[in-house]
């Protein structure tokens, strides 16, 4: 997964696409949509169970009361697509803070045969983030925070629910692009763009958003959480330019001028520091010469 870009790179927060294949899964029942203007002759899965207020208390202790949504006026919005093409009749629809909160309400639905859905900012076109039946709405608004960003890798670490437009401004403050725009980005988050691997406006010049994604912290339907973050920091590929970096401090100003300065064009990046050049001059004299005139400061 490791691909160099002169852009901004992501490590994403973010919850399993398990949840929503689980859905998918034969055991639980055909998965379909549940078109709001034409019949439809599915059937709820009898296997699975439905709310009670047991439930809801559990729910509250775990998030807090206003974390826990079972209003109906309030559920009409996220019952329904973006097109107002499909409509579900979630009872629940829970806004967790952190991947923690996402990981104990998977761990009792998971126990109490509660079917989920995740839903990001509900932009998606094909009904994907709403019900089909009563599901359980994990709503991932609340998770918004930037993590961190390091202007040397150009790496951004964010939360599932950042959308999409803070992101593109906050990387523009840094002096730095976002390789994903598209038409709903003042309301679609970043943990849907990955969920559907939207292609978007720059895809000609960025590639697939797929192929910018460096991590992944997920949590599986039985609230494991993976955290494939580490892991894939140390992914051995090419240079680990911040490893290699570590207390060279003018070489990561150099780094950041040349890929301000070059963009796409700068495709190696590497430090040799005097000592080591004029043993080699001095040794090998028709191997190299110095390409900068003596002691140049940068
Ligand atoms: C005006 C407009 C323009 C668009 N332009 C483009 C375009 O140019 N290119 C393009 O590819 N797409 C485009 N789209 C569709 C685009 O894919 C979605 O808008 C966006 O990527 C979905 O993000 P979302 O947060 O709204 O996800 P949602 O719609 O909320 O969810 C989409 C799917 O992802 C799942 N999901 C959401 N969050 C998570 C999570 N954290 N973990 C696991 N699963 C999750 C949901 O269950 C659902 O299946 C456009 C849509 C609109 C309305």
């Amino acid at each position: 997964m490791e691909k160099w870009r002169a852009t901004s790179r992501h490590l994403l927060r973010h919850f399993s696409k398990d949840l929503f294949d689980r859905r998918m899964s034969p055991s639980y029942g055909t998965f379909n949509r549940q078109l709001s203007s034409v019949a439809t002759t599915i059937q709820r899965n009898p296997l699975f169970s439905s709310i009670n207020s047991d439930d809801i208390s559990h729910f509250k202790e775990i998030l807090g009361e206003k974390n826990v949504i079972h209003d109906e006026e309030k559920l009409v919005t996220a019952n329904t697509d973006w097109m107002r093409k499909y409509r579900g009749s979630s009872k629940l629809m829970l806004q967790p803070r952190s991947t923690e909160e996402v990981s104990q309400i998977l761990k009792y639905c998971n126990s109490r045969c509660l079917a989920v859905v995740p839903q990001g900012g509900n932009t998606g076109l094909v009904g994907g983030s709403v019900p089909v039946f009563d599901e359980v709405i994990i709503n991932t608004s609340s998770m918004s925070k930037i993590v961190s960003f390091d202007k040397v890798s150009g790496i951004l670490v964010c939360e599932a629910g950042c959308i999409l437009e803070n992101l593109v401004s906050f990387l523009d403050n840094q002096g730095f692009i976002m390789p994903l725009d598209l038409g709903a980005k003042g309301s679609c988050q970043i943990g849907g763009n990955v969920s559907t691997n939207a292609g978007g406006l720059r895809l000609v010049r960025y590639g697939s958003l797929h192929g910018n994604v460096l991590g992944l912290e997920v949590v599986l339907a039985n609230g494991t959480v993976l955290d494939m973050l580490r892991t894939l920091r140390k992914d051995n590929t090419g240079y680990d330019l911040k490893h290699l970096f570590i207390d060279y401090s003018s070489c990561q100003k150099l780094l950041l001028a040349a890929k301000r300065k070059l963009g796409e064009i700068l495709s190696a990046f590497e430090f040799l520091d005097t000592q080591a050049l004029d043993l080699i001059s001095r040794n090998l004299p028709a191997c190299a010469t110095s390409p900068f005139p003596i002691n140049v400061a940068f």
